[in-house]
């Protein structure tokens, strides 16, 4: 019963966010916080999960309040199943229009994720650089959370487009709007490689070159030898030629 009731305030609770949501920005003072914790049956990661889930779909005030009054003592499975279920059903705020001031605890990912910038390179010697990296913890969007991105300009430092996130439990979220079949491949090769090889399920030969800096001025180095002569030596194109390297 008073799970039945947990369940049916949030769903009210829900309700009423959305109809504020979409009516006005103004947002009500948070309610007094709850009483002394007790047990509390959900993991960290759990509870990040909803976390993430509210900020998707509320502007961030509304969504700090919504999850403070969750009260996470009388959330066991079922309760945790229903809440999921009830956020699901609502959709995502389109990016543009979430609050920045998103503040998410941090994430840890599992130890052995490769962290990363590494040049993906195919038989026909196109390639593409791909970067899983951590958000800094004060960075408004996604603290903490490793971010997948590509290289999308000249700057191999600068110029990255991110187009999924890596969620607590290691899986990967991509973002629909940044996300293209090409990416997918390349972070499949990224994360499948072994050895810097990676064999698609056709057979193909990919290159997968974890990036590493540039023996002089400590530069990136992201270009795979074929488009960079001094890359297997460690430099970066203008390095090796001052240091008089022969291509
Ligand atoms: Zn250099």
């Amino acid at each position: 019963m008073a799970e039945q009731l947990s369940i049916d305030i949030l769903r009210a609770q829900m309700a009423q966010a959305v109809a504020a949501r979409n009516a006005t920005p103004e947002v009500q003072a948070p309610e007094a916080p709850a009483e002394e914790p007790a047990k509390v049956w959900a993991t960290e990661n759990q509870q990040r999960l909803i976390h993430t889930m509210i900020f998707e779909r509320f502007p961030a005030a509304q969504a700090k309040h919504m999850y403070a009054s969750l009260d996470w003592t009388k959330i066991r499975h079922r309760e945790f199943k229903a809440i999921m279920n009830e956020l699901k059903a609502l959709p995502k705020l389109p990016r543009n229009l979430r609050d920045k001031a998103v503040v998410s605890p941090e994430v840890s990912l599992p130890g052995d994720f490769p962290h990363g910038t590494y040049t993906v390179q195919y038989a026909d010697d196109s390639y593409k650089v791909i970067r899983i990296a951590l958000q800094p913890l004060d960075e408004d969007f996604m603290p903490g959370v490793a971010l997948i991105g590509y290289q999308n300009g000249p700057n191999n430092k600068k110029d990255f487009r991110n187009f999924a996130n890596v969620r607590p439990d290691g899986s990967i979220s991509f973002w629909r709007r940044w996300t293209q079949p090409d990416l997918e491949k390349a972070l499949v090769a990224v994360l499948g490689a072994e050895d810097g090889i990676y064999t698609t399920p056709e057979g193909d030969r990919v290159e997968v070159t974890k990036s590493d800096y540039c023996a002089k001025c400590g530069d990136v180095l992201t270009a795979p030898s074929t488009k960079n002569p001094y890359r297997d030596m460690g430099y970066g194109p203008e390095c090796g030629k001052k240091v008089g390297l022969k291509k």
